[in-house]
């Protein structure tokens, strides 16, 4: 059948071609893309054009963006929902505002008894509920190493997640996935993540401590390590390890395997 949608996408891809050298350098400074096949690369490549055309990078005063920070930001943008096609999975947003540095920005807390509490904290990333995506620029460049951190697919992870309503760590699943199964995985290592947080509060848990804050920022956080420090986090969770291969459709722990197999990554 005819595709208006997969004409359209080709004339975009047309349009705008990505040259050699800035591929060349964006690829340089994402080793999390290592060890792709060349198919999914070349999707990878297809669909951060797509994204650019998409969404509008709107930089703040102080950031300045070239092709290859741009492609570098959607290619991350792009990694997780590189396998998942039946669906728009970045609808409901259309802008992705780029700030200097860090930000402050108003938070809101509602204790057990009804207290609002708010003060003002120290941010790299929001992602708004029905509006833009943030992000701190330095986040941008320092994510894509195998090393845990990632500040883009941490943030998008929250717009997947609010796909289905409120951020609550449920993303929309798939049809082969059980939302039982889901709950049980994360809910056992959210709450064995905080177990360990409230003995000791200044331990070094596996992962990254702020994902015990609540279920949404421990998918985000989840996600991020999936992607970055797969064998971390399919180490500590590893029934947290098995949903989120079944939810992205991707298995990076192989990947990393892989590549620390031919000397090229550090596990
Ligand atoms: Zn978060």
């Amino acid at each position: 059948m005819w595709s208006f949608k997969a004409w359209r996408q080709r004339r975009i891809l047309a349009n705008n071609p990505i040259a050699a050298a800035t591929w060349a350098k964006v690829r340089q400074q994402l080793p999390i893309l290592d060890g792709l096949s060349a198919s999914d690369e070349q999707r990878l490549r297809d669909r951060a054009v797509l994204f650019l055309h998409a969404k509008h990078l709107t930089a703040l005063p102080g950031v300045t963006l070239g092709d290859a920070d741009r492609l570098h930001l959607a290619v991350l943008a792009e990694l997780p929902v590189l396998q998942l096609s039946d669906l728009d999975w970045y609808q409901g947003f259309h802008e992705i505002v780029l700030y200097p540095d860090d930000f402050r920005s108003p938070q809101q807390h509602r204790d057990a008894s009804g207290v609002v509490h708010e003060w003002a904290g120290e941010h790299s990333g929001e992602a708004w509920l029905q509006g833009p995506v943030i992000l701190a620029w330095p986040g941008v460049l320092h994510s894509g190493q195998w090393d845990g951190y990632n500040l883009v697919i941490h943030e998008l992870a929250h717009k997947l997640d609010m796909l289905n309503g409120s951020a609550n760590g449920l993303p929309p699943l798939h049809a082969n996935m059980r939302q039982s199964d889901w709950a049980q995985a994360m809910q056992a290592a959210f709450e064995h993540l905080n177990a360990q947080l409230d003995r000791h509060p200044h331990a070094e848990p596996p992962i990254d401590a702020y994902a015990g804050e609540n279920p949404a920022e421990f998918f985000a956080v989840c996600s991020e390590y999936f992607f970055s420090a797969p064998d971390l986090l399919s180490a500590a969770y590893p029934q947290v390890y098995a949903q989120l291969r079944l939810f992205y459709r991707q298995d990076p722990l192989a990947r990393q395997q892989q590549l620390a197999t031919a000397g090229r990554v550090k596990t």
